[in-house]
């Protein structure tokens, strides 16, 4: 059976790269690779302890498969969290790469992203397909 990819956003809901990533993760889960991936909750990922609400599991579940962190900021909150708990990332999105190379789209705010912040996290979605599709070859 096919391994699954983990997708895991950043949770920053005061930055729009925290909302951009949670945007451009669930266009990866939903529709452009609904069959390949899943989502882990980066505040349940973080708070383990929580066993009732499934941190543990979200923890093992990085563990044995790869997982793509979504950094709203150059803090990297998501992919500290997964190194911590589960290991290295395969890969690492960092969304202020695609706010800088597309001054062209602006997101209406932080809330709502409207249609150009929503053609933004359309790109960025399709480039963590590509990285789905390339640890999917790598196996
Ligand atoms: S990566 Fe930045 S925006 Fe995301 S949760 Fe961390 S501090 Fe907030």
């Amino acid at each position: 059976m096919r391994k699954k990819v983990g997708i895991i956003a950043c949770s920053g809901e005061e930055l729009l790269g925290g909302t951009l990533s949670r945007a451009a993760a669930r266009i990866v889960v939903e529709k452009l690779r609904s069959q390949e991936t899943i989502i882990l909750c980066a505040p349940l990922f973080a708070a383990g302890g929580l066993e009732r609400h499934g941190g543990q599991e979200e923890r093992n579940f990085a563990k044995e498969h790869p997982t793509i962190t979504i950094e709203g900021c150059e803090e990297e909150c998501a992919k500290i969290a997964v190194d911590k708990y589960s290991g290295p990332p395969a890969a690492t999105i960092y969304i202020q790469k695609y706010i800088d190379a597309h001054p062209e789209l602006k997101s209406i705010s932080r809330e709502s992203l409207g249609e150009e912040g929503m053609k933004l996290a359309e790109i960025i979605a399709e480039d963590i397909a590509k990285k789905v599709d390339e640890l999917f070859i790598r196996k």
